[in-house]
This record gives structure tokens, C-alpha cells and sequence, in this order.
């Protein structure tokens, strides 16, 4: 009697694609509504400021805003684009970013 003859069962991966492709959807067409308080978004152009290691990234891009509570949301590809800026300000690979000044960090106790 062998014991290795129960192993999990090996199923097609049909959950996987149809998951795939609901986010894609999602992509495509964004949030029609504010998914924190329900409020109207529009898009505007706003500067999100990123962080990697101590430096700071000033980013200008496209997100939908909330006119009620101001949350801003971002498209998964701008999400993508952060974490790569984040990572080359890690790394300290700038050279492409053009250098707008200087950041300062001020510690106030109120
Ligand atoms: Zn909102």
C-alpha cells in the first residue's frame, strides 16, 4: 500500500483565464463611481510624489479624482510605471529624471 498515490487532483486552470480577463475589463473601463464614497470622478492630471530610498519623484499623470472625497484613482498601468520609478529612484538610476530642487525633510512637533 503506497501512500503517495493521493496528491492534489490537477485541474484545467479555466478560473485563472476567466480572473485574467475580468481584470482586463476593469482596465478598459476604469470606475465609473467613486469605489470609496460613491462620488462622481473625473480625470485630471495630477503630480504624485513617489519615494525610494530618500529620494522623492515628483510624477505627473493622467488619474481619475474623486470630486467629493478626492481619491485619486490610478489605471494598473500608471500603478506599474510607479513602482518602476520607485525602483530606479531605489537604485538610484535617474539620470533620465530631469532635477527640479531639492527635498527637505522638517520635523515639527505640535
Ligand atoms: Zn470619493
Amino acid at each position: 500500500m503506497g501512500s503517495a498515490g493521493y496528491g492534489v487532483p490537477t485541474r484545467p486552470c479555466q478560473m485563472d483565464k476567466l480572473e485574467k480577463e475580468a481584470i482586463m475589463k476593469q482596465t478598459k473601463k476604469a470606475f465609473d463611481r467613486c469605489p470609496i464614497c460613491g462620488g462622481e470622478l473625473v480625470e485630471k492630471r495630477v503630480e504624485k510624489l513617489l519615494r525610494g530610498g530618500v529620494d522623492t519623484a515628483v510624477v505627473k499623470v493622467h488619474a481619475e479624482v474623486c470630486l467629493h472625497c478626492g481619491e485619486r484613482l490610478y489605471s494598473q498601468e500608471t500603478v506599474r510605471r510607479f513602482e518602476e520609478i520607485r525602483g530606479k529612484l531605489e537604485r538610484k538610476d535617474v539620470a533620465n529624471f530631469q532635477h527640479i530642487g531639492q527635498s527637505f525633510q522638517v520635523a515639527v512637533s505640535c
